[in-house]
């Protein structure tokens, strides 16, 4: 049996993911604030080390990662984005990367948003969160609005996976990202009851005419987690409706 890590596990994406991974017959080890396997808090170093060692205390070595765990572009302070959705998963991933090369045949999936190429790079934020120097990052994200911090968050953890792809390589463990596009949980939610945030949700071009559901997001990472796609690897993996391809039809 398959043992998984899954943050974010209870609500949304991460909880589409667990229900898919646990059909297939996986063992899922859930992080989340409250209601999983191992309750912690990722916005903070303590938590993001409590919960690594926690996955430790329960099993030496893992399989599959999926970083799910995320707050929407809605949330004050706006810092909060750059612990959870940044810091909150590059920890969790380099953290537990070792007991993933314990594991058979180990993938990790990262969540990041089609937002990645829908905002322009800045660069100092992003720059300043790819250094790891997180307090920096936290006092220049307080002074960007949500709507664009949180697509600077993502842009920030794509590109630390692609800069992971050849040292995971080398050590065996399989590393991709997914890009999504407005997907129905609470987090999108949260942004269309938002009076600034919901008209530009509303404002992308869908060339499929609707917005995801989560179990179609857990289909494409249980793909990339499972045997089908082994030589995927350093991807970034739109599944968007078409969005990106419409809005960037001459970039990919
Ligand atoms: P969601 O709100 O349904 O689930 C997010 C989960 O993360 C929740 O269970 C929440 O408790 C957990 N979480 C938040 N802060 C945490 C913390 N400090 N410590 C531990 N857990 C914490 O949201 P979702 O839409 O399923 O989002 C999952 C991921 O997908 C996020 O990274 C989000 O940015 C990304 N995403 C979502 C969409 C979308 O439209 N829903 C689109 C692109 C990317």
């Amino acid at each position: 049996m398959r043992t998984i890590v899954i943050t974010g596990s209870a609500s949304g994406l991460g909880l589409a993911t667990r229900q898919r991974l646990e059909a297939d017959g996986a063992r899922v080890i859930g992080i989340d604030l409250r209601g999983a396997e191992i309750d912690a808090d990722l916005s903070t170093r303590e938590g993001r080390a409590a919960a690594i060692d926690a996955v430790r205390a329960s099993s030496d070595a893992i399989d599959g990662l999926v970083v799910c765990a995320g707050l929407g572009p809605h949330v004050t302070p706006t810092s909060m984005l750059v612990a959870v959705n940044y810091f909150g998963a590059v920890d969790v991933l380099d953290g537990l990367r070792d007991a993933l090369e314990a594991g058979s045949e180990p993938a990790a999936v990262v969540i990041a948003s089609n937002s990645i190429g829908l905002i322009p790079d800045e660069g100092t934020v992003v720059d300043t969160m790819l250094a790891h120097d997180e307090d920096a990052a936290r006092a220049i994200g307080d002074r960007i609005p949500g709507a664009v911090l949180y697509g600077l968050t993502k842009q920030a953890l794509a590109r630390a996976v692609r800069q992971r792809a050849d040292a995971w390589g080398h050590a065996g463990v399989r590393l991709n990202a997914i890009a999504p596009g407005p997907t129905m949980t609470p987090l999108l939610q949260g942004s269309l009851d938002d009076d600034t945030l919901g008209p530009l949700v509303d404002a992308l071009p869908i060339p499929l005419e609707r917005r995801a559901e989560p179990h179609e997001m857990a289909g494409i990472i249980a793909f990339l987690l499972g045997p089908d796609a082994s030589y995927v690897h350093g991807a970034i993996w739109f599944a968007d409706g078409g969005t990106d391809a419409v809005v960037r039809p001459d970039h990919f």
